[in-house]
């Protein structure tokens, strides 16, 4: 890495600690750092997309189909997929494994694309080039779909061994990883006692899903006569979005276990001694959820990307063109999925979901197509949509709809419709969407 792109990586990266925590990555990334991934094939464009979650298993399936000679490989570092769309079901058995961890190998076989399991490590925008532990790979255009990363430096500065236990002890799995298990093992083994969960500031990834894990942990806690509580920490003054419906399931459902408290801005976390320091007041607990604000994806700060605000400090998110989902400073960078920065300043950012993450990878393969075939590149907005279950017995679910389009000016306009009653039906409807998603790039 030159100077400039160490300088740029996140301070947790910067420390080598939280992301790169072993000396055998080091020294993984040493000798692999000239090797070439993958020799060029065919005559058409080579697409490298960084990170192979809903947005890139999309992109590489979508690119594969648009742009039949084009050489399309993807880079993951997880060996199979999984989903954080019904992973909060899952963790009270709704669902079972299968239904959110997938094979990787199968999609990638049957549309086309080459997978490649490896961490990427650094992106060379002056080289056009990923380098990665296994080695480099040089690209036309590059997709960046990495999701997001949790800040913990928001709340330890520069105390690595407090965020290390944070993550070990109180993990809030909002990220494809070994988390899933570990938060799923605590809840089945959760004897009684105050749960503690903090809500990160937005823009976060998926704003109504923290609601739902509350309210389907306080189902588990209900049913199975636990002596529990739950008490969200919410930085926001009200429950958004679905707030009525959320608010009704938190009082008729759960009032003895949910504890909803806004203006709960995080100031000092001890994980420790278990305690926590808010706007709201300080609160001790048994145990926790600890989710902390929430960032691009580290590649996005490798590729010197991240945007920067009105103080001139970093934004934390991608900057990209609102209606081509290009990086501001690079046109040939597509950015999709979570780690796309602010849009509108009607609205900021996209939900952070994977219906947008999957609608966007569409648009980009389609407008890299347009751009391939010498065609002008025509912008498209996507949608969301999202159904979180309240109830696990009977199963309801509530929703909520956004829809976007352009003003005059070309200023992207959202607007939202919450479904706050609870329903039966919705449920239905819930495990429709994610079929027909699922059976579209798996
Ligand atoms: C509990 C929960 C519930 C949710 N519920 C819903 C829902 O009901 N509906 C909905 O629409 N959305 C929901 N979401 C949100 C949804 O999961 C995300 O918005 C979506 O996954 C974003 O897609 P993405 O491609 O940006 O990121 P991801 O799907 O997270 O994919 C990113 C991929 O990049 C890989 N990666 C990252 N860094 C590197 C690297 N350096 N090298 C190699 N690979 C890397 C990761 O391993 C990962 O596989 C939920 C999320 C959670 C956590």
């Amino acid at each position: 890495m030159d100077r400039r792109h160490f300088l740029l990586v996140p301070p947790s990266l910067a420390l080598g600690s939280l992301a790169l925590p072993s000396t055998s990555l080091s020294a993984s990334i040493a000798i692999h750092s000239k090797t070439q991934l993958l020799a060029r094939s065919g005559k058409g464009p080579r697409i490298v997309i960084c990170g192979g979650g809903w947005g890139g298993m999309t992109s590489a399936r979508y690119l594969r189909k648009l742009i039949p000679d084009a050489e399309v490989v993807l880079l993951e570092r997880n060996p199979t997929f999984w989903s954080g769309p019904m992973s909060n079901k899952w963790l009270i058995d709704i669902v079972d494994t299968d239904f959110l961890n997938h094979d990787m190998l199968s999609p990638a076989n049957k549309y086309g694309y080459t997978l490649i399991n490896t961490e990427v490590t650094a992106i060379e925008r002056d080289k056009k080039t990923v380098r990665t532990t296994h080695g480099a790979i040089d690209y036309d255009y590059l997709i960046l779909s990495g999701g997001i990363r949790n800040a913990y430096e928001a709340w330890f500065g520069n105390d690595v061994r407090a965020a290390e236990y944070t993550r070990q002890h109180f993990p809030n799995a909002y990220i494809p990883n070994a988390e899933m298990f570990a938060l799923k093992n605590k809840l089945k083994s959760f004897k009684g006692g105050t749960i503690v969960m903090t809500l990160p500031p937005p823009p976060h990834r998926c704003p109504p899903s923290p609601y739902e894990r509350a309210c389907l942990m306080a189902w588990h806690i209900k049913t199975n006569k636990i002596p529990g509580k739950i008490i969200i920490l919410d930085p926001k003054p009200k429950i958004a979005p679905i707030g009525e419906g959320y608010k009704a399931a938190f009082e008729e459902l759960y009032p003895d276990i949910i504890t909803h408290v806004p203006n709960a801005k995080v100031t000092e976390v001890d994980p420790f001694n278990k305690r926590i320091k808010t706007a709201a007041g300080d609160f001790d607990f048994d145990d926790a959820v600890l989710m902390p604000p929430h960032q691009a994806a580290d590649m996005v700060w490798y590729a010197d990307l991240i945007g920067t605000g009105a103080d001139g400090k970093p934004t934390g998110w991608a900057d990209i063109h609102p209606r081509l989902f290009t990086a501001r400073a690079d046109e040939d960078v597509y950015v999709v999925g979570d780690s796309m920065g602010f849009i509108s300043d009607q609205f900021g950012h996209y939900p952070k979901s994977a219906h947008v993450a999957h609608a966007v990878a569409k648009i980009v393969a389609q407008n890299i197509a347009e751009r391939v075939a010498g065609k002008d590149v025509v912008p498209v907005l996507p949608d969301n949509l999202c159904y979180m279950m309240v109830n696990g017995d009977p199963q309801e679910e509530i929703s909520v709809v956004f829809e976007y389009e352009l003003d005059a000016n070309g200023k992207v306009l959202q607007t939202q419709i919450d479904m706050d009653v609870r329903t039966a039906d919705l449920v239905k409807e819930d495990f429709a969407w994610i079929e027909s998603r699922f059976n579209d790039f798996l």
